[in-house]
């Protein structure tokens, strides 16, 4: 029989209403079976996620003050989703531990985990689906990362056993079996744990937009919506700040090459995202030529000069050595004869920069070093770019007819994608140039 992984998403989970609407979809398909449920998030624009109460109380708790008012607030979300779908079900007994817990000053995951624990208990029992506490399927190292093998073979063998379940995202336990929670937004990475460890045919990630567009909305008005993407084009897109799904979400399923389809809970008809392990997949749509487009600002670009540098063994080891040593991840290292650039993240550099120029000096004597700032990275990712010739073509020529100075280029030799640099005033206008050139002309020829 065909099992599914479905992982609502905190607007999914936000009311009674949008319970209904969970249970209607989950209800429809004998296959969903296992189920991923994330706190309630906003009800409305200036609403406030359950998440972040429960942060909010925590830091009350931790500041000595009193958290009767926020503490009810939490409680309220709850009860009414309880009351208005008419559950025969009380959480008082959870809700009286979880206050107790604040009162003893529990650790901060635990706090924030709470949300998913109740969320997941209110749905198993509107579902009448087991509930499957993370606590004791889902497992993390020592060091804080995740224990995968632990995890596949309990969780495996848990739900082998079970013909349904519901599970609460976001959260695992340590070896000491205190909590842990992954980084926000971390249930899509519990969802696609559950599907490797249930072998799912498929993990469906349901939210509130009818999957990925190829360019953020608040920058270019109506981009078109992508129907099939590859891991690898999403990893590209997400990492450049395209964000629908957690960036780690990708890794569990990825190994076991079970798609992910990203759906929309308010618009169920709609067929959203097919996120598939590559452009193999019988059912990815070939012939586009760019897949996406996204982008971020807040680079800056170290420039070394020094003649003859190509002549120096060791040159690049070195450089970079600096970098490593402060913990700093270089993104790109455009370079020419006698030039290296190293493209990094400002904010990672911020308050370390005048050392790092010092130790560079010290490491390779360079003739110059400068830190060019503000810079943005657009990336233009798509399979589809190896076979259509004359793409980077046409990416300049949009943006040079917008009057923009490209200050980097970084073609990856797998040629997914094509990373520029522009100035950071220049990012919405370049971005927008680009996309209008593909938007209509997508095609393959
Ligand atoms: N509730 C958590 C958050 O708001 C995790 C999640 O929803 O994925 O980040």
């Amino acid at each position: 029989m065909e099992t599914k992984v479905v992982k609502f998403g905190g607007s999914s989970l936000a009311d009674a209403e949008h319970f209904r609407k969970v249970a209607a979809i989950i209800r429809e398909d004998p296959a969903r079976r296992f189920v991923v449920a994330s706190a309630p998030g906003k009800r409305f624009s200036g609403d406030t996620k359950v998440t972040d109460l429960l942060y909010s109380c925590y830091e009350r708790a931790s500041g000595g003050e009193d958290i009767e008012e926020a503490f009810e607030e939490i409680v309220g979300r709850y009860t009414s989703i309880i009351d208005e779908l008419n559950l025969d079900l009380s959480l008082d007994k959870e809700f009286a531990q979880i206050k107790n817990a604040f009162l003893c000053h529990a650790g901060r995951d635990y706090i924030a985990s709470r949300g998913e624990y109740l969320s997941a208990k209110l749905l198993a029992s509107y579902l009448g689906f087991t509930f499957l506490d993370a606590a004791t399927v889902i497992f993390f190292n020592e060091d804080g990362t995740f224990n995968e093998k632990l995890t596949n073979t309990i969780l495996a063998a848990k739900l082998h056993s079970l013909p349904n379940a519901v599970i609460p995202g976001f959260y695992g336990a340590m070896p000491n079996n205190t909590i842990k929670t992954f980084s926000r937004g971390g249930s899509d990475v519990s969802g696609s744990i559950v599907s490797r460890a249930a072998n799912a045919d498929l993990y469906e990630n349901w939210t509130d937009v009818s999957g990925f567009l190829m360019a953020d909305p608040r920058i270019v008005t109506n981009p078109k919506s992508i129907r099939t993407i590859t891991y690898q084009e999403l990893r590209e897109l997400s990492y450049m700040g395209a964000s629908v799904l957690h960036e780690d979400a990708v890794f569990p399923v990825r190994f076991a090459a079970i798609p992910i389809n990203i759906r929309n809970t308010n618009a169920p008809e709609a067929p959203g995202t097919l996120i598939l392990p590559s452009q193999n997949h019988p059912d990815y749509e070939r012939g586009n030529i760019v897949t996406g487009i996204a982008g971020k600002k807040g680079f800056c670009t170290f420039i070394l000069e020094k003649d003859r540098m190509n002549d120096e063994v060791g040159f690049g080891r070195k450089v970079l050595s600096v970098f490593e040593k402060h913990n700093v991840c270089f993104e790109h290292l455009p370079s020419g004869i006698d030039t290296m650039c190293i493209v990094v993240n400002e904010k990672d550099i911020e308050d370390i920069k005048d050392t790092l120029i010092h130790e560079i000096c010290q490491a390779v004597e360079p003739d110059t070093v400068n830190v060019d700032r503000n810079l943005a990275l657009i990336a233009v990712v798509g399979c589809g770019m190896v076979k259509a010739k004359g793409t980077a073509l046409r990416i300049f020529r949009a943006v040079s007819n917008a009057d923009i100075n490209i200050r980097m280029i970084d073609q990856g030799s797998s040629e997914l994608n094509i990373i520029l640099g522009v100035d950071e005033s220049d990012f919405e206008t370049a971005l927008r140039a680009i996309y209008q050139e593909f938007a209509e002309n997508n095609v393959i020829k």
